[in-house]
């Protein structure tokens, strides 16, 4: 199947063709006849399934033929939970619509509002935009909203997640009745299912497994260590294993800035992107790293969100984070369209837990290496598929019929691992085993870590 198969215009089939987007991905496939029929759209699909383009495609094609926008009105209305993300699907507008005249801008808070006020004056095809800042310019009369057809809600429980339900409720309530929606999400929690209950209208429902779900392309495996010998793991790793582009995610802010200064103190270049730096400096540091300048990127989980790096090789775990399905986010960072690879964690004794709850989600049991001289004094204990079926994205329910009213392989170096319970290694025993009695496999000629 081709893109052209769906009717896209000159201008837009021109535009994939230089991005080398041959075949469309299976979401793409479901979404864009539905988007371009008008209907609206619950799709339950993660970052990384190509769901930007899923959406965008046919809502350019349907904005170039439409009418023209009025002083500071829009026509499409983007909501994403963090301005990484409202900066790559404006990056994916301009990209996808290079050919074609349509207006589009990007608004997110932290920064000056009156650059986008200003952008707003002439009226804009699309606009793409954080909840709170957008309410920020409505009340400055800096956007109406009467012309808008089409809204779309990116990863809509993250932005349940971070706190937004307030504001999307009072955006919904301003915009017109009459308008196609358009909702993604990861996951479709109770709060999601009452937020489309009264939001979509007979929407077309669409279902694709996350692709590292499948682990196909991305190799994944964790390295067992002492808490305390994480950083220096890492600095060794970065050094040794010629890894020139890694991003790196901790659990907190403060983590990522200790670890920051301390993969410069060991010379290697890296920066942090969090909630705390202003968007200056997130802008700069991500742009830093897209151009090769900067090493490591050490990240937050929110603060990841929608950072877009093809060439991304290999996502590390400083920390496990406390959520599973965060993970499959993480780990969704790299082996993206196809593209191999690695996604490693660095475990220590005391995230035993959080590691069983992973495995249990992704029904695989993780490798585990041992580097050489960083034997663990505390050792991880061996894990088991749990028999909880995973949380798999659900089909989500159908939502009633009513508009919107009131108102997301084997260990690394060879040998396969089998599902179930982990294999003991030489010498070890199977967990329940008090004190386990098991010489961790080391790589390297060196055994033990004196
Ligand atoms: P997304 O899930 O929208 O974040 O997209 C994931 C990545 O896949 C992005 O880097 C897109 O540029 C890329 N992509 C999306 N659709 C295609 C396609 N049909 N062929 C090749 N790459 C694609």
């Amino acid at each position: 199947m081709s893109f052209s198969s769906f009717g896209l215009s000159e201008p837009i089939l021109r535009a994939l063709d230089e991005k080398g987007y041959s075949t469309p991905f299976p979401i793409q496939v479901k979404a864009i006849p539905a988007v371009l029929s008008g209907k609206d759209v619950m799709a339950a699909a993660q970052t990384g399934t190509g769901k930007t383009a899923a959406f965008l495609l046919p809502l350019l094609q349907r904005l170039a033929s439409g009418s023209k926008v009025k002083a500071n009105h829009i026509r499409t209305l983007v909501l994403a939970p963090t301005r990484e993300l409202a900066v790559q699907i404006a990056d994916s507008i301009a990209g996808y619509g290079n050919y074609l005249s349509l207006k589009s801008s990007v608004v997110y808070g932290g920064v000056k509002i009156n650059p986008q006020m200003m952008k707003l004056r002439g009226g804009l095809d699309v606009l793409v935009a954080t909840p709170g800042r957008l309410l920020d310019l409505f009340s400055k009369n800096a956007v109406k909203f009467s012309q808008v057809e089409t809204l779309v809600l990116d990863e809509a429980d993250r932005m349940l997640d971070l706190g937004f339900i307030g504001d999307i409720r009072k955006i919904l309530a301003l915009l017109p009745k009459k308008r196609q929606n358009l909702l993604f999400s990861a996951t479709f929690s109770t709060d999601i299912r009452k937020l489309t209950d009264n939001l979509l209208k007979n929407p077309v429902q669409i279902e694709v497994n996350p692709r590292n779900s499948a682990a196909t392309s991305v190799k994944q495996w964790i390295y067992e260590v002492d808490k305390k010998r994480k950083s220096a793991l890492l600095s060794h790793l970065v050094r040794n294993k010629g890894w020139e582009r890694a991003l790196v995610f901790t659990r907190t802010k403060n983590g990522a800035d200790r670890l920051v200064r301390k993969l410069v103190g060991d010379g290697i270049s890296a920066a942090a992107i969090h909630g705390d730096k202003s968007q200056a400096k997130r802008s700069r540091t991500l742009a830093d790293f897209k151009a090769n300048k900067i090493r490591v990127l050490v990240a937050t989980d929110i603060a990841a969100r929608g950072i877009d790096i093809i060439e991304l090789s290999h996502v590390i775990n400083f920390d496990l984070p406390k959520v599973p399905e965060d993970y499959v986010h993480r780990i969704g960072r790299t082996g993206r369209a196809g593209s191999g690879g690695e996604g490693i964690s660095l475990v220590s004794a005391d995230e035993i837990k959080l590691l069983s709850g992973i495995e249990s989600l992704i029904r695989q049991l993780l490798v585990r290496e041992v580097e050489s001289g960083f034997v663990p004094t505390h050792q991880v204990p061996l894990t088991r598929l749990l028999k909880l079926r995973p949380k798999k994205p659900k089909k989500p329910k159908k939502p009633k019929l009513k508009q919107e009213q009131k108102q997301g392989e084997g260990r690394k170096t060879g040998s396969k691992q089998k599902s179930g319970r982990n294999k003991p290694r030489r010498g070890g025993k199977s967990q329940g085993t008090k004190k386990a009695n098991r010489t961790p496999r080391v790589r390297g000629k060196q055994k033990h870590d004196k």
